[in-house]
């Protein structure tokens, strides 16, 4: 999902998309972004987009909670 407005991470950082969508079953597992938490890339799973300095980041997350709260964290 496109967020209507890009939400400001500080500095020229923006979240500009969340999504909860289903990767290919290659059956990796990643660090979450907002915890200690893994997750696995084949499974239902929430991730972020946040593009600054000309970079576009995919971040994941193991539930919306753990993105609020990360999103919490890096806009102070
Ligand atoms: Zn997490």
């Amino acid at each position: 999902m496109r967020l209507p407005v890009p939400r400001s991470l500080g500095g020229r950082f923006y979240v500009k998309e969340v999504s909860v969508g289903r990767d290919p079953e290659d059956g990796r597992v990643g660090d979450c972004a907002g915890c200690d938490g893994y997750v696995y890339h084949d499974r239902w799973h929430l991730t972020a987009t946040v593009v600054g300095d000309g970079r576009r980041s995919r971040y994941h997350y193991c539930d919306g909670d753990c993105l609020g709260e990360w999103l919490a964290f890096a806009a102070d």
